[in-house]
């Protein structure tokens, strides 16, 4: 019988002891009996992401357990957001993540979001007429984020933000990073276009309703974390197994979309999404779940709404359990975030895997600190894949 796995990656669970729990971890604090379960009927350990003490983002952690290394095909965030926002993007663009912005009429930035604003798509339309010698331009939107795509020859990610990443300031403009022409080059690209999208969209009718209404018009498109857009081999042809993604947040389904993934948006119920994941699974011999709630409770300095997002994602596992009996089921975090400190940090992270061949060890709790006495040691990110392909009986002999 062909064997199928599932990868859970719960978001920013791993922590740090809190005072307010008691010198607990959020994922030790909560009720936990489905987690405990497959920790003790699996083999556990700890894992360093990318590496010891690195802090690594979700993209990037992403990738490395999904066996591409980051430090080869990742360039920075804009591709891969704007694969998660559906953009068409070939291997060799240029893309950033950018954000509508309001500025005066000293380009000082007056909010960073444009108030929020939600309906974008007519700006994104008008932007689309915008030329560029030698250049084709490519954006899409999802409220106030936007994704910009640069496509054609001699382009280069080595340019920095236009975004100043704060109110007050005015916006910048575009700078190589290195002496090439290609960075050169697109520096000056982003500039023009900059000024171009700057006076479409101040003259633009959907802005001067807003600010005949009293909001604050989207007339300037701040871009930030250029990145070439990497060729990534496809999971199906790296593995040999057909690959799916259940996830919510656009980075995740850009990773999973680049890779050659079926990527499907995640329910928001939690039971739901795991009825969700097993109805995916009938299609696929290998899924993605990321579930992204308790990295949101973390960056919020949250301890109590983490140890609740954990106790809901057990119940959600609790669906899976019957699943982990002739399959495969692997859960870990993606990297540590504490609340104490509201972003990610270079920590461990504990995982769990569970299935029918798997020799167990002495662990019977899901946590930080008790995954770090299992069978599997520690080990990084870029492991995972190929110990669950020994797993499954799917790898390739090294040697004779
Ligand atoms: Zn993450």
């Amino acid at each position: 019988m062909e064997r199928k796995a599932l990868l859970l990656v719960c978001d920013g669970l791993a922590d740090r002891p809190v005072r307010e729990l008691g010198g607990r971890t959020p994922l030790e604090a909560a009720s936990t009996p489905n987690l405990d379960a497959l920790a003790q009927a699996g083999i556990t350990g700890i894992a360093d992401p990318v590496a010891p003490g690195v802090r690594a983002g979700s993209d990037t952690s992403h990738l490395a357990i999904l066996g591409y290394d980051p430090r080869r095909v990742y360039t920075g965030r804009g591709p891969f957001e704007a694969a998660g926002m559906g953009l068409r993007v070939e291997p060799g663009d240029v893309a950033w993540r950018c954000n509508f912005a309001s500025v005066d009429s000293n380009l000082v930035v007056l909010d960073r979001r444009a108030g929020r604003i939600a309906d974008t798509l007519p700006l994104v339309k008008a932007l689309q007429e915008i030329e560029l010698p030698e250049v084709e331009v490519e954006l899409g939107s999802l409220g106030y984020r936007c994704a910009l795509v640069f496509r054609g020859e001699g382009l280069s990610h080595r340019v920095s933000d236009t975004d100043p990443h704060a109110t007050g300031v005015k916006v910048k403009p575009a700078e190589p990073l290195d002496g090439s022409r290609e960075a050169m080059h697109t520096a000056r690209l982003l500039n023009t276009f900059s000024e171009k999208a700057h006076r479409v969209l101040e003259a633009h009718e959907l802005n001067r309703r807003r600010q005949e209404a009293g909001n604050p018009p989207a007339n300037y498109l701040l871009a930030r974390g250029a990145g070439i857009v990497p060729e990534l081999e496809s999971f199906s042809q790296r593995y040999g197994m057909m690959g799916a993604c259940i996830a919510t947040t656009a980075i995740i389904k850009g990773i999973a979309r680049l890779a050659g993934m079926e990527v499907v948006e995640a329910e928001r119920e939690y039971i739901a999404r795991a009825r969700q994941a097993l109805q995916v699974l009938e299609r696929c011999e290998f899924l993605l779940m990321n579930i992204k709630e308790a990295d949101e409770a973390a960056h919020d300095h949250s301890p109590e709404r983490k140890v609740e997002v954990i106790e809901s994602i057990d119940a959600m596992v609790g669906e899976l359990m019957q699943f982990a009996e002739d399959n495969y089921i692997v859960v870990l975090s993606d990297h540590t975030t504490p609340c104490s400190v509201g972003d990610h940090c270079g920590d461990t992270v504990p995982v769990l895997i569970a299935g029918p061949e798997v020799r167990s060890d002495a662990v019977a709790a899901f946590s930080e600190r008790a995954c770090a006495s299992g069978g599997l040691g520690r080990i990084r990110g870029m492991d995972i894949m190929p110990i669950l392909l020994d797993l499954l009986n799917r790898s390739e002999k090294y040697g004779a």
